[in-house]
């Protein structure tokens, strides 16, 4: 049966995907073996479907960079504040260990007198501080005085010492288990050396009276007055 071209155009699409009855699509193709204008339009319709298959994919493909941007987007967002927060803490944690150490130097830690070891006087006018644990610390002052007990008087080198807070956490000592102070005429005046605890400093500082003016001038302490606070470690 022949069929006329304009039930053909009607069919091709069916045809072109392969949708149509068995003897339909017979039909269909006997009519375009002898009609070259219906081979051009189904010829057409293969273009079309070739076109639109591209563009398909290039939609496909735009999709996808779409999606990628925004999985970047949502990366960067999440990534920043993370970073934002570890720069504010490493800020803060700078902060604490820089206010803690102004705080722990200010801190003066009384140095028991057990832990000195030992004092020792050279022939060299050196007093020398040995440290049990070998840390040792700068002798914040040593003195001459006139200790005055019963009314008998006495020469003798006072020192004290303290630690900071800082340094006794996170330093080794500031000399080498040793502390060694250099006197004038220590050797012929000096007849006893005491350490003075940091807290009890001004105790006997308060014990203190300056008698006499210029070169004969002496600082003499009342030695009733800080009885228990001088610890003599040296004496001749
Ligand atoms: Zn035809």
């Amino acid at each position: 049966m022949k069929m006329p071209c304009y039930l053909v155009r009607d069919l091709l699409p069916l045809y072109h995907d392969g949708v149509c009855g068995e003897e339909t699509a017979a039909d269909v193709r006997e009519h375009l073996e002898g009609c070259e204008s219906c081979r051009a339009a189904l010829a057409e319709l293969d273009a079309d479907t070739g076109a639109e298959a591209r563009l398909n994919a290039e939609g496909e493909q735009a999709s996808a960079e779409a999606l990628r941007k925004v999985r970047g987007d949502l990366r960067r967002k999440r990534l920043l504040p993370a970073l934002l927060v570890g720069l504010a803490a490493v800020v803060v944690l700078a902060a604490a260990v820089l206010g803690f150490r102004r705080y722990a130097m200010g801190v003066q830690l009384t140095i028991p007198t057990e832990d000195i070891a030992a004092v020792t006087l050279g022939e060299d006018n050196a007093l020398r501080i040995t440290m049990q644990d070998g840390k040792c610390w700068t002798a914040f002052t040593a003195c001459y005085r006139t200790l005055r007990t019963g009314g008998q008087d006495k020469e003798i080198v006072l020192f004290t010492m303290y630690v900071d807070l800082w340094s006794s956490l996170f330093r080794d000592g500031w000399s080498d288990g040793q502390q060694a102070m250099l006197f004038d005429n220590l050797q012929q005046e000096a007849q006893e050396v005491c350490y003075v605890r940091w807290d009890e400093w001004d105790q006997v500082t308060a014990a203190t009276k300056t008698e006499g003016e210029g070169s004969g001038a002496q600082d003499v302490i009342n030695g009733d007055a800080v009885s228990g606070l001088l610890h003599p470690l040296w004496e001749r």
